[in-house]
């Protein structure tokens, strides 16, 4: 009787694993067509100078319009374009687009794009950044990369050459996402990064907790002495924004300055320029 009852069981298991694989199967399928039927698009947030109070770049985000799910977010597909290897065409795709994009821009911001460790490990990358900007006409100075720590924490001596690479060609490499991974710091000591990006869950209560805001400081004094600028995301009250203008913060990025916008949008922000 035991046999059975634990056969039973094994049998829904199979049948709850046949699903998500077929689930996961068909989102596969799905993926490799959108590449093929340009279901992609990308938004632009803006970025905003808190020197020049002026908007110096836009942050080049991925959507996929599906054909009958509406718009899937990133984070409910980059892990499995990453685990199949479709996030090496697709990081193609967007690095073209927006470098293609932000070349017919008004004034010479920079445009960010972020780089999947998976598209980092690949052997071609630092030849199609190289292409994107040149077929584009982009001076490499104006793009800028996005990683997180587990670009380093996963990565080899080919990594670390391979934004050395990057750097040389003239793009800017930002560390993203800051403070929230095992041990941020030390990679700041691995790879000069031009820029660090403090996380989101960082500004959230900057007002009200005090840990908060020690920390924001502590991050902005760290990204001074090691001659990196620093933006904080997610920015959303003027209260956040003004807090972090005190402490001597570059850049300001979330939805208080902008919510990721259609190209169109972001070009007209550029040309009609106005202090936020
Ligand atoms: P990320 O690079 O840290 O991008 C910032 C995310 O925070 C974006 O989410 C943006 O819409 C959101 N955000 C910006 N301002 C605010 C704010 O004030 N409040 C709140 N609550 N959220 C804000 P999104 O567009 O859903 O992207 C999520 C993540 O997906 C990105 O995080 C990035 O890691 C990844 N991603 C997006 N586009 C690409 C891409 O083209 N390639 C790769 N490899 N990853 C991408
Ligand atoms: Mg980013
Ligand atoms: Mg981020
Ligand atoms: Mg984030």
């Amino acid at each position: 009787r035991a046999k059975s009852d634990g056969r039973g069981a094994y049998r829904f298991f199979e049948e709850e694993m046949d699903t998500r694989m077929q689930r996961r199967r068909l989102l596969e399928v799905e993926l490799r067509t959108a590449m093929t039927m340009r279901q992609f698009h990308l938004l632009y947030q803006p970025q905003l100078s808190l020197d020049s109070e002026t908007i110096n770049g836009f942050e080049a985000l991925i959507r996929w319009r599906h054909p009958q799910g509406g718009i899937v977010s990133p984070a409910d597909f980059i892990p499995l374009a990453e685990e199949t290897g479709l996030i090496v065409p697709i990081g193609e795709w967007v690095l073209r687009e927006a470098c293609r994009e932000a070349a017919g821009w008004a004034t010479p911001a920079t445009i960010s794009v972020n780089l999947s460790p998976v598209q980092v490990r690949s052997p071609g990358l630092v030849e199609v950044v190289r292409s994107a900007c040149m077929s584009a006409g982009l001076d490499p100075k104006r793009l800028e990369l996005e990683i997180t720590e587990s670009v380093l924490l996963t990565g080899s001596d080919a990594t670390l050459e391979t934004l050395r690479q990057l750097k040389a060609l003239g793009a800017r490499i930002s560390m993203d996402d800051f403070g929230t991974g095992y041990s941020s710091l030390s990679y700041l000591r691995s790879f000069p990064f031009d820029k660090i990006k403090i996380d989101r869950s960082f500004v959230g209560d900057i007002t009200s907790n005090g840990d908060s805001a020690a920390i924001i400081r502590a991050i902005i004094g760290l990204g001074r002495s090691l001659r990196m600028e620093t933006t904080v995301e997610g920015v959303e009250t003027a209260e956040q924004l003004a807090h972090i203008r005190a402490e001597g913060c570059d850049q300001a990025q979330g939805y208080l300055i902008g919510r990721p916008l259609p190209a169109e949008a972001a070009q007209a922000m550029l040309a009609q320029p106005r202090a936020a």
